[in-house]
């Protein structure tokens, strides 16, 4: 018995699989039992079983947990045990969405008359509940290319719904600047995508394109790679979610994210990477990474349960939000970084320094009447780590690094060989504490804006290559927690939807940096530091891609972000760098948004 994988409409794998049935089949075909279809607002999600029971009767209720149930069944019931058997989480989606539930009638060999029927269901935390039910047409715009021949009938061909599962939209990016860090094209030309893959112009097939995304005056780059977020979710929903978190990546230009730990509670042990990569994979076809904790809790006592998170799948390790003080279990966590090749995210802060610090300690601190956070806060740390990454031989990659410091121990240390990377903030490289305009909690954030010198050095730092990689630090917050004063508010800033243009009007408008450095820091850098697949436009790579209209001025304005954290001390900043169009393997996530 073959096995087939079951995708959901994003057509990403939902980790399911369904048997292929040789009832009335014939090779090449395969036994489709679409049990229903969730839309919302968002995105639409294909319901399927596998088919267990070859004797399963045309026209009958296919339902979870095998048998056949007549139509007078409670409607409710079996709504219910859908959502049950597949696990899909319609919680917290915005207003009442649709649910469609169908039936199969297979009595033609290569035509699946498919009967539908259309409830609308109330969805509030706790409850789906049936509101009306009703036969009505049926769309399936929102499916792709399944053909809807007439009322309540629907032609399933293998062929359309292999179309639909398995993304071989064929799309011609014509006329963009590309840029390809891995073999240094800078230049205008057409990017062939077929197959969920970059291909060969030789092998597009140019007759079948489905789409072309006419790229004139546009850059075309990798997806953006992003080793640093906070998606909040387990435990702070309020701030932000996996599903809105990876909305605002894909909006941002990110294709793949790696979540940080300091979640409620701390994703330390067992089940919280897989919690993480199974709520991003049914919402999302961003690529979503967890990162675990180095401490249980994040309590700086004792070591995680590593092993547990590396079977789920955990590639980085971080005690983010502080640094872990105890420079000895530090040195543990470093040396089975070293044997198991994890990479280690230290953010470096030594939280005896800071004294209730809440920005830069310079003038513009004294000036604000702040308490102030010194550079040495940072520094301290870095060269520790940096010192126990030399001696455990460990991959270390230093977050948001802030201060000219910290930037020349990189240079350093790289000469002499540690394997060591690090990662700027936008915010880091472009504001600095005099652009700080008074008590306002969106310019808090955790290292602190430092001074005109440190900005300097970063800027620096990133144009020579010292700093490899650009990481946003997202950190949603609610308009409520950051109301208040400097010094109540909590650290961090909401970064996804801003991290594109800043890099392009802050450092390549500029000329710090090129368009290829861009991409090497935000796409190609991110993907080798983490050993992840991306960061290219090679052929044969997987079409992760990024478009962006860096051509026409646009006002930053947090009220049109997906993330729900709007805080940040961008808005109202008139930037170019627009993301307009992403692709995830080979898929269009999203287009053109418009404000
Ligand atoms: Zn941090
Ligand atoms: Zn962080």
């Amino acid at each position: 018995m073959e096995h087939w994988d079951i995708y959901d409409a994003n057509k990403r794998k939902t980790g399911r699989t369904m048997e292929r049935n040789d009832w009335n089949m014939q090779p090449g075909d395969f036994h489709l039992t679409v049990l229903g279809v969730i839309e919302r607002s968002d995105r639409t999600f294909l319901i399927t079983k596998r088919a267990e029971d070859k004797s399963w009767a045309p026209g009958a209720w296919e339902i979870p947990g095998g048998g056949v149930r007549a139509g007078e069944e409670s409607r409710e019931a079996v709504i219910r045990e859908l959502f049950e058997e597949t696990g899909i989480d319609v919680t917290g989606a915005p207003g009442r969405c649709l649910f469609t539930y169908r039936r199969i009638n297979p009595e033609e060999k290569d035509n699946y008359f498919v009967d539908v029927y259309r409830f609308r269901i109330d969805v509030d935390e706790s409850d789906v509940r049936l509101l009306d039910g009703e036969t009505t047409d049926f769309k399936f715009a929102d499916i792709n290319e399944i053909k809807e021949l007439s009322q309540n009938e629907t032609f399933l061909h293998y062929d359309s719904i292999k179309h639909a599962f398995e993304g071989d939209e064929n799309i011609l990016i014509k006329g963009g600047h590309i840029v390809n860090p891995s073999d240094g094209t800078d230049k205008r030309g057409d990017l062939w995508i077929s197959d969920g893959k970059i291909v060969h112009p030789f092998s597009f097939k140019h007759e079948e394109t489905d789409r072309i995304i006419e790229a004139k005056g546009y850059v075309v780059m990798p997806g953006f790679i992003d080793l640093h977020c906070h998606l909040r979710d387990p435990g702070q929903t309020e701030k932000e979610t996996i599903e809105t978190g990876c909305m605002a990546a894909a909006k941002g230009g990110f294709t793949s994210i790696f979540a940080m730990p300091n979640t409620k509670p701390v994703s330390d042990g067992a089940g919280c990477v897989s919690y993480t990569l199974d709520k991003a994979a049914a919402s999302s076809r961003v690529h979503v990474y967890q990162t675990g904790a180095v401490t249980k809790g994040q309590e700086g006592k004792e070591a995680a349960d590593y092993d547990a998170m590396v079977t789920e799948g955990m590639i980085t390790m971080s005690e983010d939000g502080k640094s872990l003080m105890d420079s000895g279990l530090m040195r543990y966590a470093l040396e089975y970084c070293a044997k198991n090749d994890i990479l280690m995210c230290s953010h470096c802060e030594d939280i005896n320094l800071v004294e209730g610090g809440v920005m830069n300690a310079d003038e513009n601190s004294q000036r604000l009447g702040l308490k102030g956070i010194t550079n040495a806060v940072e520094d301290v740390i870095t060269y520790r780590d940096i010192e126990l990454a030399k001696e455990t031989g460990a991959k270390l990659h230093l977050c948001h690094v802030s201060t000219k410091g910290a930037v020349e121990m990189i240079r350093r240390a790289k000469s002499e060989g540690v394997r060591l990377t690090a990662e700027v903030t936008p915010h880091h490289f472009s504001l600095c504490s005099d652009d700080i305009p008074g008590d306002d909690a969106n310019f808090k954030m955790n290292p602190p804006l430092r001074s005109k010198e440190d900005l300097e050095a970063l800027r620096e730092g990133l144009r020579s290559g010292i700093i490899d990689a650009i990481a946003t630090d997202h950190a949603p917050h609610t308009a409520k927690e950051k109301q208040g004063s400097f010094n109540d508010a909590p650290f961090g800033i909401t970064g996804f939807e801003t991290a594109a243009c800043l890099a392009w009007t802050k450092l390549v408008e500029p000329g710090i940096i090129s368009a290829l450095d861009m991409a090497r820091l935000m796409s190609f850098n991110p993907a080798r530091i983490a050993g992840i697949p991306g960061g290219t436009l090679d052929v044969g790579q997987d079409a992760d891609v990024v478009i962006m209209d860096v051509n026409t001025p646009f006002v930053i304005d947090p009220e049109t972000f997906l993330s729900k954290g709007k805080n940040t001390p961008f808005g109202g900043m008139k930037v170019r760098g627009k993301v307009i169009s992403v692709i995830i393997g080979g898929e269009v996530v999203c287009d053109e948004y418009e404000d």
